[in-house]
């Protein structure tokens, strides 16, 4: 099992010092240079929703940049792909790339950008919730995957960093339906997990994360910026997601963490995980702040449904813009004179109306008991 995870101290977006870093980082890691030469390699960032790098919501450009630089100088040839929250469509497609800051730098450093929103299938006959997944045609062609994630706290899954990030990789609103159909937190994490190692078995992949200007609180798209200087590295997203649980004190509080060792694929703590680079303690912090929907999680398995945390809209935040209804899976929002509303009976506590309203119209409740709690 993959264990060794590059840390490097960063303290600025600076593309050139960060390319710098992560070629530190495959050294470190015995990634060759010679490994990309002559390769197809796709690169998918966090491009969740269209906000700028300083929001902390996407992978910042700055990093994007020198990893394609990094790629270009080896001999590869790069392609972005990505499917953020919402329609996957060309224009919509070149509406995000251009949103979060990436568009200009990233073909100037050399790579292009997808625009084929055809599909493909790929398979993992051991997976536990879901063993066959509907993804992003250029998978087929790329020969080796740059997971290219952002270190950010998840309303539903507590964290997102590398695994997590791999759930772009569904089309568009597919996505919607994958909440639907894997509603419960376990399940939903298994299936990432799942995901992850179908995309294992098709191509190598090197997970980078940015953690530079990490996302706190409500995250992952309307959370805190929070600067925790780092840039981490690793052939194991489960590796590196363990090293990124801790670097914010999470422990052993991540579900899909949890399950990965469980399912023998990430080490049993980070005690077993081999930091090369900067000590992982140097840039550790106790105090990161939590998603309110998820730091009674073990509780909120046993509490009944009328209790539990659910999403509530701001009317007077509203715009109607209608995102919110449009990712909900279980169809329980409706936009009715330009303010959405939620109908509680049918809503499963996917908080994806909360993760994508552009607006920050959408805040998790939670009743007094579970307070109290
Ligand atoms: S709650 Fe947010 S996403 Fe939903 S319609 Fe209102 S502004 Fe748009
Ligand atoms: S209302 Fe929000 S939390 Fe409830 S199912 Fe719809 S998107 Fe998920």
């Amino acid at each position: 099992m993959e264990s060794k995870v590059a840390l490097s101290r960063c303290e600025v977006y600076d593309a050139a010092q960060l390319k710098a870093v992560v070629a530190d980082h495959f050294e470190k890691l015995d990634i060759a240079p010679s490994f990309f030469e002559g390769k197809k390699v796709l690169i998918k960032p966090n491009l969740l929703a269209r906000r700028s790098p300083e929001k902390a919501v996407t992978t910042h450009p700055a990093l994007v940049q020198a990893v394609i630089e990094l790629l270009v100088q080896y001999g590869a040839s790069v392609i972005i792909a990505e499917s953020p929250a919402g329609i996957y469509t060309a224009s919509s497609l070149k509406e995000d790339y251009k949103a979060s800051g990436f568009l200009e730098t990233a073909e100037a450093a050399g790579a292009v950008f997808n625009y084929d929103t055809g599909v493909t299938e790929i398979h993992n006959k051991n997976g536990i919730a879901c063993k066959s997944f509907t993804v992003l045609k250029p998978i087929e062609d790329a020969d080796i995957i740059i997971d290219l994630c952002k270190l950010k706290t998840h309303s539903l899954t507590k964290m997102t960093c590398a695994v997590k990030n791999l759930f772009g990789l569904i089309p568009g609103t597919d996505k919607v339906e994958m909440h639907a159909r894997f509603s419960q937190s376990t399940t939903f994490a298994h299936m990432l997990i799942d995901l992850c190692e179908a995309v294992l078995q098709q191509k190598p992949m090197i997970s980078i994360c940015d953690a530079i200007l990490a996302m706190e609180g409500e995250g992952p798209g309307t959370g805190d910026p929070r600067k925790l200087n780092a840039v981490l590295t690793s052939k194991s997203p489960y590796a590196l997601d363990l090293a990124c649980c801790e670097l914010v004190s999470f422990g052993n509080t991540v579900e899909m963490l949890e399950l990965e060792k469980k399912r023998g694929l990430c080490p049993a703590s980070a005690k077993h995980l081999e930091i090369l680079g900067t000590p992982l303690k140097e840039l550790q912090v106790s105090d990161f702040a939590e998603p309110k929907s998820q730091n009674l999680s073990r509780l909120i398995k046993l509490i009944p449904p009328f209790m539990k945390p659910r999403p509530v809209i701001d009317t007077s935040v509203c715009v109607g813009c209608g995102m919110c209804a449009r990712s909900c899976p279980a169809e329980t929002i409706v936009v009715e004179n330009k303010k959405a509303h939620i109908g509680r009976k049918k809503c499963i506590r996917c908080f994806c109306c909360q993760e994508l309203c552009p607006y920050k119209a959408v805040s998790i409740k939670r009743s007094l008991i579970f307070k109290w709690l």
